[in-house]
C-alpha cells in the first residue's frame, strides 16, 4: 500500500487528483490481501477512461491487474471465453479477432479494462456487452467474499447495470466471461459509418476482422487519443425523449438526426443537441468540446477536474435551455 500516490498516470482525461493509498493487484488473493490493508473508501480502478476526478480520493484506490484469457468451453457454433478482470478489452476484442471469434467485433478500441466493461455495458455500432455476457465474478469489496452474477442479475440497460445503480462501489469484477461466435457468425453493420467504410475497404462479404478493421478506421479518424489529447469518451449519454419532446424538436429541425427505439422513445443524439448549442469545437481555459465530435470533453493540456465538470456543467445547462432535454452524465465524476 503506497501513501499519497498521484492519479494523473491512470486517468485518461490527465487530470491530477492524489489517492490517499494506492495498490495494484494481480489475482483474488492479493486483492483480499489489498482490502484487508485499505483505508475505507475503496475506489477499483481499470484503466481510468470512464473517470474524471475533480478532488483527491481520501481512501484507497485499488488497480486491476488481473490477466489471463482462456476458452472454457467449447460448443458446435460457439465458445465460451473468460477473461481477467484488468486485461485491457481491446486487447481481448483483437485476441478474439485473431481466432476467428465473433460478437465483439464492433467493440474495438474501446479503452480500459474487461473489469469496467460490465459496469456500463460497453456499447459501440449497434453492439453491447450484454449481447454476448454469459456471467462475472466478483469479490466483495466489504467482505471478500467471491460471487458469480448472471446476465439477469447484472440488470444491464443502456450504459448501465446494477454497478451503477445499487451495487455501485460494493464490487471488483475479476473476471467475466462471453461467449462468442466461431462461425455462422451474426455480424452487424446497421450503423451507417461501418457500412460505408467496409464499401471503402472493398469488403463486400465482412468477416469479425473487417468490421474490427472499419471500426478502428472510423474511431481513429474521429475520436481524440487519449494518449495525445485528454478524454474519457462521450461525457454524456445519448437521451431517449417521449415522442411529444421529439416533435417539438422536429418542428424547429427538420433534419436533426434521431433514431425510434423499442420502447416508442426516441433517441437524439447528444452530440448533435451539444453541437446546435453553438458547443462544438469551443475551448474553455484548459477544457473544450473536440471539433470533431461535440458529445466528447478534451483536455487541452494542464485542465482541472473542476474545469473539466464546470465545462460539462455548462453544456447542459444549454441544452436544457435550448431543448427542455436534461443531459445525464456517462462519464463517473468523482
Ligand atoms: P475506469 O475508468 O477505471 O472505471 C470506470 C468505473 O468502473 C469506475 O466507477 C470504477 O470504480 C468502476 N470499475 C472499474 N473497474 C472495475 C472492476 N473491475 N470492478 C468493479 N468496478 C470497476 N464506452 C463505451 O461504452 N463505448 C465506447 O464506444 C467508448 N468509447 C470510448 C472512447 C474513448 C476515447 C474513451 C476515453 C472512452 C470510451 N468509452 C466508451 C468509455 C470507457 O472506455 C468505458 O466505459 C470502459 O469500460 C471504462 O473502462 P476502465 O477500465 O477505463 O474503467
Ligand atoms: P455517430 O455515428 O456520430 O452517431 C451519433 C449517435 O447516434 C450515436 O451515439 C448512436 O447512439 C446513434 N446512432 C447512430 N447510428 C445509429 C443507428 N443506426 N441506430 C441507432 N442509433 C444510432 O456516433 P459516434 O459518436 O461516432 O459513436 C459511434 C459509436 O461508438 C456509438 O455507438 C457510440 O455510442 C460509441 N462511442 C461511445 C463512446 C463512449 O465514450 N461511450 C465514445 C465514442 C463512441 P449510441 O451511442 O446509442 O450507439
Amino acid at each position: 500500500m503506497t501513501p499519497d500516490v498521484s492519479l494523473r498516470p491512470y486517468n485518461t482525461f490527465g487530470v491530477e487528483a492524489r489517492a490517499a493509498y494506492f495498490a495494484e493487484f494481480a489475482s483474488v488473493a492479493e486483492l483480499r490481501t489489498a482490502l484487508r490493508q485499505a483505508v475505507p473508501p475503496v475506489l477499483v480502478l481499470g484503466g481510468g477512461s470512464n473517470i474524471l476526478f475533480t478532488r483527491d480520493w481520501p481512501g484507497t484506490v485499488l488497480r486491476n491487474r488481473i490477466c489471463g484469457i482462456e476458452v472454457v468451453r467449447r460448443f458446435p457454433h460457439r465458445v465460451w471465453v473468460r477473461a481477467g478482470g484488468g486485461e485491457d478489452w481491446h486487447e481481448l476484442v483483437m485476441w478474439a479477432v485473431r481466432q476467428n471469434f465473433g460478437g465483439i467485433e464492433n467493440l474495438s478500441l474501446i479503452p480500459g479494462s474487461v473489469g469496467a466493461a460490465p459496469v456500463q455495458n460497453i456499447g459501440a455500432y449497434g453492439v453491447e456487452l450484454k449481447d454476448v455476457f454469459i456471467s462475472l465474478e466478483a469479490v466483495e469489496l466489504a467482505t471478500g467474499r467471491l460471487r458469480r452474477f448472471t446476465r439477469q442479475e447484472c440488470r444491464f440497460g443502456y450504459r448501465d447495470s446494477i454497478f451503477k445503480q445499487q451495487e455501485k462501489g460494493r464490487w471488483c469484477i475479476t473476471a467475466v466471461t462471453l461467449s462468442l461466435t466461431t462461425d455462422r457468425h451474426r455480424l452487424n453493420t446497421s450503423y451507417g459509418d461501418v457500412a460505408r467504410t467496409l464499401a471503402d475497404m472493398g469488403v463486400g462479404n465482412p468477416t469479425p476482422a473487417h468490421i474490427s478493421e472499419a471500426v478502428v478506421r472510423i474511431r481513429q479518424a474521429k475520436l481524440p487519443d487519449p494518449a495525445h489529447m485528454g478524454n474519457c469518451g462521450s461525457f454524456f449519454k445519448n437521451p431517449e425523449v417521449r415522442q411529444e419532446v421529439w416533435e417539438n424538436i422536429r418542428q424547429r429541425y427538420p433534419n436533426a438526426p434521431h433514431y425510434p427505439l423499442p420502447n416508442g422513445h426516441i433517441k437524439v443524439p447528444a452530440g448533435w443537441l451539444i453541437e446546435q448549442c453553438g458547443w462544438k469545437g469551443r475551448r474553455v481555459g484548459n477544457v473544450g468540446c473536440y471539433e470533431k465530435q461535440a458529445l466528447v470533453l478534451v483536455n487541452h493540456g494542464g485542465a482541472t477536474g473542476q474545469e473539466a465538470h464546470a465545462l460539462a456543467q455548462a453544456i447542459a445547462a444549454s441544452v436544457a435551455a435550448q431543448f427542455g432535454i436534461a443531459l445525464e452524465p456517462e462519464v463517473n465524476v468523482w
